[in-house]
């Protein structure tokens, strides 16, 4: 499967730059360079960066300032005999080298996401780590590089390897049962296979159990707003976005649909959605709201309750806090403008923390801030929630996984047979194979590497 060819892409982004790395990989890249490039010194040694001259013959001869470096195989990024060129960053120049030195057919140019697939066959990183690749490459804020740096490190693959490990041993003690198909021998019993089961059913569903609401992008932290009518969400909202994204009215519960927005605090990407109000008694536009908003807070990794401050609180008010844990709960009282007229007592109960603000002035928005990075650093979102690990691809295996394991567990208590316990076994090993790429069809790999850019 290993490809032998040498390849080779601009692996710095299109346009002009004051830097540019020109990547070549396979057996034949340090002897493609070689024929280019002159410097004083020996530059084939692997870990090293040489500056010297790449010479490109064409007409008029130029001759190029470049700095070269060596990783041999198998200590490189594609386990092969890599070459970086870094090079001036002027777009013809660039395509003159590629030219150059794909001329004689030694070197092809690269598809895209090659290099990282390259690192995928050769087992250098599996598959989520390639994905987590193109994560890292296509982040957009700090939150999302931090998340799929995780990925990158495996974290996401080590719990799913090991749940996997532990379904392919299951496996193999019912088939192996399978084979002696006598009563007598049993290898392992039936209440032992379903606690098993059942044990590694809970894991795989912690692991698909956040992020199927479809609140946020990709590594944004999920924070829902919520409160009674008129307390300010939107008006917040706005003044953490700094511009206008909610319709700010007078009358209480006319904020009709969840909005959401992505703001960035401190590096941190936040996916603020607002909410209808939480009043169970709602009616009209705003009942509509309050079954939607229910679940959004439920899916939130902060929920932000926004009470005003110049009139107390009713108790329903606090009901969709004390649906979580303290620790994700803040808790802005707003208005602190006006004359204060709330209990603050019973919130200290449901929020780790208070903030007081006014939307209206400003006042206190600062702290706000601080309050929902301090949420993130501190650790108290759970930011290794798996939904942060996982990507649309991989939380849709790590699914069927679990729907598999359900019928496992299913034909196990209805004594359906071994055959079909071993059948839902091997199904949910497969589905959760395709996360790490340990089981991939080449469809799939295709649909992945393809998606790199050139030069990844
Ligand atoms: P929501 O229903 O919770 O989204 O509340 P809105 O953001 O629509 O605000 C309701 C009303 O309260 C509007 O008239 C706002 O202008 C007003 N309001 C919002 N924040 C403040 C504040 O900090 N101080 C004062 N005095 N009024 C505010």
């Amino acid at each position: 499967m290993h490809a032998n060819d040498t390849i080779i892409a601009v692996s710095t982004p299109a346009g002009c730059a004051p830097r540019a790395v020109v990547r070549l990989s396979g057996q034949g890249a340090i002897e493609a360079v070689g024929r280019r490039f002159s410097c004083e010194r020996d530059w084939r040694t692997t870990f090293t960066a040489t500056p010297g001259t790449l010479s490109l013959p064409g007409e008029g001869g130029l001759r190029v300032p470049a700095t070269v470096y060596v990783m041999r195989a198998p200590r490189s990024y594609t386990r092969e005999d890599v070459v970086e060129l870094h090079l001036p960053g002027s777009p013809p120049l660039l395509d003159m080298v590629l030219d150059e030195l794909t001329t004689d057919g030694s070197v092809r140019i690269a598809r895209a996401g090659e290099f990282t697939e390259r690192a995928f066959l050769s087992g250098r990183i599996d598959l989520a780590q390639a994905e987590a690749v193109l994560a890292v490459i296509r982040a957009r804020s700090e939150a999302e590089l931090l998340a799929a740096g995780a990925r990158l490190e495996g974290r996401a693959s080590a719990e799913v390897a090991s749940i996997q490990g532990e379904l392919a041993d299951l496996r193999a003690l019912v088939e192996a049962g399978l084979d002696f198909g006598t009563e007598d021998i049993e290898l392992i019993s039936a209440a032992d296979l379903l606690g098993r089961i059942e044990a590694a059913w809970g894991r795989i569903r912690e692991q698909a159990r956040t992020g199927q609401e479809d609140l946020s992008s990709d590594g944004a932290v999920r924070v829902v707003m919520c409160g009674p009518p008129n307390a300010g969400k939107s008006s917040l909202l706005n003044r953490l976005a700094e511009e206008e994204v909610a319709l700010v009215h007078h009358r209480p519960g006319t904020t009709r649909d969840h909005l959401r927005r992505d703001v960035d605090v401190h590096g941190v990407n936040f996916a603020l959605t607002d909410t209808a109000g939480l009043r169970t008694g709602g009616r009209g536009v705003e009942a509509k709201g309050v079954e939607l908003a229910r679940r959004l807070a439920g899916a939130a990794q902060l929920l932000v309750l926004v009470l005003d401050g110049s009139r107390p609180a009713a108790d329903e008010d606090l009901a969709p806090a004390r649906a979580l844990e303290r620790a994700r709960v803040l808790c802005v009282v707003n208005k602190c403008d006006l004359p204060q007229a709330l209990d603050e007592a019973p919130l200290m109960e449901v929020a780790a923390e208070l903030v007081h603000v006014s939307a209206l002035t400003g006042e206190g928005m600062e702290e706000l801030r601080e309050a929902l990075g301090r949420a993130v650093f501190e650790g108290r979102l759970d930011a290794s929630a798996s939904d942060c690990l996982f990507n649309a691809r991989q939380r849709d295996a790590v699914r069927r996984c679990a729907a598999h394991l359900g019928d496992a567990r299913r034909a196990v208590q209805e004594a359906l047979g071994s055959e079909f316990v071993a059948l839902d076994l091997r199904e949910a090993t497969d589905a959760l194979g395709e996360v790490t790429g340990a089981v991939t069809g080449q469809d799939i790999l295709d649909r992945i590497f393809s998606r790199f850019c050139i030069g990844k």
